[in-house]
């Protein structure tokens, strides 16, 4: 335990996802030890952050206006909603470069564990979307675990009856991973090969 605000310091980033107490101790005295505007431009950046980014009205994504930039985009075709967990799966999927449709982020998947139901997550907007004629094919891209599957088979039932195409991803994603992991190449081919499921 060190003294004050150090340790408050090293508390603090310990909370962040996927930093254990030894590396929350090591960026607390690399911060510390290193210019201080290094650190201060990143309290800056941080500050920023959270007062300027939100979630994209229509779709759910990270972004800076009331809509994000792939929603705002004309040359994206909308015929066709991907549906992702995340905003960070919309990342991966727009490296591989095999859709030119929007998105729609879910805010998770469905985890009894966690008390995640369907109510919990941005289904209700997604239907709402999916009124608009216009749309012909949604593609599920839910992570390759047991709560993207679960989801994926949830969002199959509901909108198997619809006039639409419903499709998933062709399997060949690492089993229990996140899409976020995924390599380019595996991603854009399970993309590619996507298979119909209603
Ligand atoms: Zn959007």
């Amino acid at each position: 335990m060190y003294d004050g605000v150090i340790q408050e310091l090293i508390d603090q980033l310990g909370r962040l996802p996927g930093v254990g107490p030894k590396s929350a101790q090591r960026i607390a005295f690399y911060l510390i030890e290193t210019d201080s505007e290094v650190a201060l431009e990143l309290a800056d950046v941080l500050r920023e952050a959270k007062e300027k980014v939100r979630f994209c009205a229509t779709c759910g994504n990270v972004s800076e206006t009331e809509q994000c930039s792939i929603c705002l985009d004309p040359k994206r075709e909308l015929t066709s909603i991907c549906v992702v967990e995340d905003s960070k799966d919309i990342n991966s999927i727009e490296r591989t470069r095999e859709f030119r449709g929007k998105y729609h982020v879910l805010g998770g998947a469905i985890s009894p564990i966690i008390g995640i139901g369907p109510d919990q997550l941005r289904i209700k907007d997604l239907l709402k979307r999916l009124s608009d004629p216009e749309i012909t094919e949604v593609i599920l891209a839910t992570n390759p675990n047991l709560e993207g599957e679960a989801t994926a088979t949830y969002l199959i039932r509901l909108l198997g009856s619809m006039e639409i195409t419903v499709s998933k991803l062709a399997s060949g994603l690492p089993v229990g991973g996140d899409l976020e992991y995924a390599d380019d190449m595996t991603l854009g081919r399970a993309f590619e090969g996507r298979k119909r499921v209603n």
